[in-house]
């Protein structure tokens, strides 16, 4: 797909400087550089100056609610870029956080910081982020949450420490190294000649519909990946699957791999654990859901991969 890297969090072809990770001295001296931004992220939600990514200077008071060093993200235009985990700070009274739910509207303020600066869900914003700094955000998003989930080491269950710059965590006492994971997952735009099929799921925002989309297991390709999450979910049957576009997504911390999918089955059979619902949508009742005109599916959420799967299938731009 020739467009494929026109995706949210894709192909700002970010320096990721890796040859500095296991540099000590160099990325210390990077990290007191004045020219060095580095990007607080709080309990998995990055610092925006309004609707930009909240970069702050070296040696920012708000920097010193640190829990862990700071991971290098890479080089941008020359000057590197930082994130670093403030999740210790505690926001002031009746700023707490919405816990579980699919969105968590609500924002947190530091004292420090200017007025329009506060930590927030990357969802509502990552459609307004420049190309580099949605790369960035998401690289650091990413990153630190697998950091503040694999502080133990998982061969022996001791505590294991960052080392190359954020890269990788190392066990002090068996040795073992541990990588930053990625998790794939298919995600399909179903057709059966000019129809596509979408799902939701229960607990989803009323009126919300996407793609049908899975996490591959071991030993899957891709293909089988996405007949299989199909098939589980809806009963329908794919035959040819080509790859489309991908997209990193890290909530926390997928890789989302867009598929074409051709359906060779229509009739549905819902697993009512996976899927509430799931419908056959024309060309045009797709174009009224995207232009959000239409009477019972809401538009999709500015950024994600199915929108933009949809609205370049609608426009016949898979190409
Ligand atoms: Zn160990």
């Amino acid at each position: 797909m020739r467009l494929a890297e026109t995706v949210t969090f894709g192909g700002a072809g970010l320096d990721r400087a890796a040859g500095l990770r296991g540099d000590p001295e160099a990325v210390a001296a990077l990290l007191c550089a004045g020219e060095t931004r580095i990007l607080p992220v709080w309990r998995g939600k990055p610092l925006f100056a309004g609707a930009a990514a909240g970069w702050l200077t070296p040696g920012h008071a708000v920097l010193a609610e640190a829990t862990e060093a700071p991971v290098l993200l890479g080089l941008a235009g020359g000057a590197a870029r930082f994130a670093v985990d403030v999740s210790g700070w505690e926001p002031p009274v009746g700023e707490a956080p919405a816990e579980g739910v699919f969105f968590d509207p609500t924002e947190q303020r530091h004292p420090d910081l200017p007025g329009d600066h506060r930590f927030a869900e990357l969802r509502g914003l990552m459609a307004a982020l420049t190309a580099g700094d949605a790369e960035l955000v998401a690289t650091a998003k990413a990153l630190l949450g697998w950091h503040r989930s694999h502080r133990y080491c998982s061969a022996c269950g001791r505590p294991s420490a960052v080392i190359e710059a954020g890269w990788q965590r190392r066990c002090p006492d068996c040795g073992t190294r541990h990588f930053p994971r990625t998790d794939p997952v298919v995600i399909m735009l179903v057709t059966r000649g000019e129809r596509t099929l979408l799902g939701r799921s229960p607990g989803w925002p009323e009126g919300m519909f996407s793609c049908l989309a899975g996490f591959m297991e071991p030993g899957e390709t891709i293909e089988a990946a996405v007949r299989r999450e199909v098939a589980e979910e809806t009963g329908v049957r794919i035959g040819r699957v080509s790859y489309l576009a991908s997209q990193p997504w890290p909530y926390p911390s997928s890789l989302m791999i867009g598929c074409l999918a051709e359906a060779e089955s229509e009739a549905i059979m819902l697993d009512p654990v996976e899927l509430e619902a799931a419908v056959w949508l024309s060309r045009e009742e797709a174009a009224r859901v995207l232009a959000g005109d239409h009477p019972t599916i809401r538009r999709p959420r500015r950024g994600a991969i199915a929108g933009f799967l949809l609205t370049h299938w609608v426009a016949d731009r898979l190409d």
